[in-house]
């Protein structure tokens, strides 16, 4: 008797536990900006590129694009053709040559004048110090200060720099 009531407990725990394990990873959102149907998480393809994609969730729960779409928004380097991905941290270089034009195409013109190309923190040693915004939805740069720009802008000329890669530490920047 007892037993049969610690078993059905049991039972109990774990298809509890095993509804939530699967909502999560069945779920699916309608997309507020795109109106796709889409799941969190799931595999997507970026210029022909499997990737393991994963949308943030807004605050009260919901998402803005479906994975489609954010995999969509992808870009490629200036300067070397990586790909460019929603959340990637960049870097906004002049081109020593004002005619440079990249030998493939989804590249990124920040601005014309002066010119300034959309890169990625990866063909450089040194681009991690340039890291001057995030590649953000629906395909835009949204402008941070970069380290050495904090620098700068600090009264007492230190600047204690976190990891440039999260996008929360970064100081906003308007152009
Ligand atoms: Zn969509
Ligand atoms: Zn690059």
């Amino acid at each position: 008797m007892e037993f049969s009531i610690l078993l059905i407990v049991v039972v109990s725990l774990v298809a509890v536990g095993l509804h939530f394990l699967l909502r999560d990873r069945f779920q699916t959102y309608t997309a507020v900006n795109c109106g796709h149907t889409t799941q969190k998480s799931g595999v997507v393809y970026i210029f022909g590129r499997k990737c393991f994609g994963k949308i943030p969730k807004n605050e009260d729960g919901t998402v803005d694009y479906c994975l489609d779409c954010l995999a969509n928004m992808s870009i490629r380097c200036a300067w070397c053709g990586k790909p460019i991905l929603i959340g990637d941290p960049v870097t906004l270089y002049t081109p020593k040559d004002p005619d440079y034009k990249p030998d493939w195409g989804n590249y990124a013109v920040y601005s014309q004048d002066p010119l300034r190309m959309v890169g990625c923190l990866h063909c450089s040693p040194d681009a991690a110090l340039d890291r001057a915004g995030f590649w953000v939805p629906p395909g835009e740069v949204k402008r941070v200060l970069s380290p050495i720009e904090e620098c700068l802008a600090s009264n007492d000329g230190a600047s204690i720099t976190g990891n440039v890669f999260d996008s929360g530490e970064a100081i906003p920047f308007e152009e």
